[in-house]
């Protein structure tokens, strides 16, 4: 589950990870390590109105450059954080790094929203409206440019006390996107339920759609679905101009995707805002 490759190539297996083998426990030894020093770092990846071509946004994604081993992808050390009792931590530590972050972008004339992603830990710790509060304050953001993504599979694990929070998190005027949308089997009745401003398709979907019929009406209908119950349509994983320009049609609000961007470091991505604002037309076809 857990199985990846980093970019020096290393492998790190299921086995290895999901037991408490040696190699698992001195893992969670350097990410605590890493979290307490605060070395943990946070790449931004635009997001995109593809009928203007403007940036709305940003998603912080959390990066761990281990010592010996080089990057260690999010997909492994999240749920080892999740695991170790980290997550906590790491997700304020993300969330602090994210706001200041959207601060300094608003002061330079950039009023984006910043994303930030919870894992299903962090959701249900009762601390965490407050403390979404306190930041906001701290670093002088309105809570409507915070977005926190959360998975269909994180809510369906506890529908109540995620509600619950969710609620909280609502009143503060912060909102709230299903991530990975599509992969979850959630009922439609349930996500009407809940105070949703968001549904992110899956890029599992969106990657294909341009070469594959059926991924397409999954994207169509679940645009419809999302615009049905009044909310924002984001799609992630957006790589090429023909799935820019479908996406477009079907009348998706947001795309984000390696055709605009990777995710970038900070001083990087100011560089592509920069750059991308003193271009006129924003055309992928
Ligand atoms: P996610 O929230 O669904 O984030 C999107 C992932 O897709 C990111 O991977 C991003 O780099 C990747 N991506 C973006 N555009 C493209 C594209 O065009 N093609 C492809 N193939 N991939 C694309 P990343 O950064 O490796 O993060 C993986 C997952 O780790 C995230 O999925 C999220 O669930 C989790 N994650 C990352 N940072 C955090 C964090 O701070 N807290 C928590 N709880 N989870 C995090
Ligand atoms: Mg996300
Ligand atoms: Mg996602
Ligand atoms: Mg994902």
């Amino acid at each position: 589950m857990y199985a990846a490759k980093d970019s020096n190539g290393l492998r790190l297996y299921d086995s290895e990870l999901d037991t408490n083998s040696p190699e698992r426990l001195a893992l969670i030894a350097d990410l605590r390590r890493a979290v307490e020093r605060r070395e943990l770092e946070v790449a931004y990846q635009p997001k995109v109105d593809p009928r203007t071509g403007q940036v709305v946004g940003a998603e912080a994604l959390a990066r761990w450059r281990h010592p010996e081993r080089g990057p260690i992808p999010p997909d492994v050390f999240i749920p080892l954080a999740e695991h170790s009792g980290l997550v906590w931590p790491l997700t304020l530590h993300v969330l602090e790094l994210a706001l200041r972050r959207r601060a300094d972008w608003a002061r330079a004339g950039h009023d984006l929203h910043v994303a930030v992603n919870l894992s299903p830990n962090s959701l249900l710790d009762a601390a965490l409206p407050e403390l979404v509060a306190r930041l906001l304050a701290e670093t002088g953001n309105p809570a409507h440019a915070l977005t926190l993504e959360i998975t269909e599979s994180t809510i369906l694990a506890d529908p109540a006390g995620s509600r619950a929070t969710l609620d909280r998190l609502h009143a503060l005027g912060v909102q709230l996107s299903i991530d990975d949308f599509g992969t979850g089997y959630s009922s439609l009745g349930r996500l009407r339920e809940l105070p949703i401003h968001e549904v992110k398709i899956d890029k599992s979907f969106v990657q294909r759609m341009a070469v594959d019929h059926r991924d397409r009406a999954v994207v169509r209908s679940a645009v419809q679905l999302g615009h049905a119950l009044d909310m924002r349509v984001v799609a992630e994983g957006v790589e090429d101009a023909d799935t820019y320009a479908y996406l477009a049609d079907e009348g998706c609000d947001v795309v984000q995707g390696y055709l605009l961007s990777r995710p970038l470091p900070p001083e990087e991505f100011s560089s592509w805002m920069n750059a991308r604002s003193r271009n006129v037309t924003h055309t992928y076809g």
